[in-house]
């Protein structure tokens, strides 16, 4: 079943066309990748998925209903959850108080949303710093916080913006395990994602976004030996 259906969106900022006619479909239980150079347009199709921003055409079906005049807060309510590229937790509440931030979106009652706060930040393995204050968090904690904060909103779909930046190649490694996880339990995801090997690992399909147009979609394999993607993004990347 398709659950996201993105049809000819495009976003432009005074003449920058950020994100220029983009068409994608993710499919229930798929972990989809987004990849392309920096300022190719990916975070900003991101903002236009959640609204964040307003897409200045085209249309985003997500679950079989329109999405693409509904403010963030709706579209969090409908089941499309996402970390952002720079965790940026409220620094002086705990990791729990973070989490029930995410929860509230689900659960009214305090008892219902502290409980699921506290379901998500075992899920993501941070229950032994569930007291700690945001702040005193490493990176690697930081992007679980951004985890179970956004599973506590209860997503069917996430988004998650580059949650590998930063960190070391062993927490990258239980990230993408805690990748697939997240998709076991029924959680389908679209992913941005510089580290090639974990991305290509865990992808089922993969969109390459160039200068806000994509110039292709396919299998790991296939997206790995096109010419045009190996040109603007992937021989950069094995350079870098
Ligand atoms: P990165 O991998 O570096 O995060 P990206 O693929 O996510 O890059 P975007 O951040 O979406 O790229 O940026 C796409 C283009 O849109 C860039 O040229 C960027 O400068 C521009 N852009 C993004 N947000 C805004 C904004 N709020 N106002 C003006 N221009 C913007």
């Amino acid at each position: 079943m398709t659950l996201l259906s993105v049809n000819g969106v495009y976003k432009h900022f005074s003449g920058n066309k950020a994100v220029d006619n983009v068409s994608l479909e993710i499919k229930e239980g798929e972990i989809v990748g987004l990849i392309g150079a920096n300022g190719a347009g990916k975070t900003t199709l991101f903002n236009c998925l959640t609204g964040y921003y307003r897409a200045d055409g085209g249309s985003i079906i997500f679950d079989g209903k329109h999405i693409e005049k509904l403010k963030a807060h709706l579209i969090c309510r409908m089941g499309i959850g996402r970390t952002f590229q720079i965790a940026k937790p409220f620094g002086d509440l705990s990791v729990l108080d973070n989490t029930v931030v995410g929860a509230y979106n689900q659960f009214k009652s305090k008892s219902e949303a502290y409980a699921e706060a506290k379901r998500c930040i075992d899920f993501v393995g941070l229950s032994e710093k569930s007291d700690t204050d945001a702040s005193d968090l490493n990176t690697g904690e930081k992007r679980r916080l951004e985890l179970a904060r956004a599973l506590a909103t209860g997503p069917r779909l996430l988004l998650l913006d580059e949650v590998m930046a930063g960190l070391t190649p062993t927490e990258s490694v239980e990230m993408v395990e805690l990748i697939r996880k997240i998709r076991k339990s029924g959680v389908t995801i679209l992913m941005i994602e510089h580290i090639m090997p974990a991305l290509m690992s865990l992808s089922d399909t993969v969109y390459v976004l160039d200068q806000g147009k994509l110039i292709c979609k396919g299998t790991p394999a296939e997206v790995s030996e096109n010419k045009q993607v190996i040109e603007s993004y992937l021989g950069k990347t094995a350079e870098a």
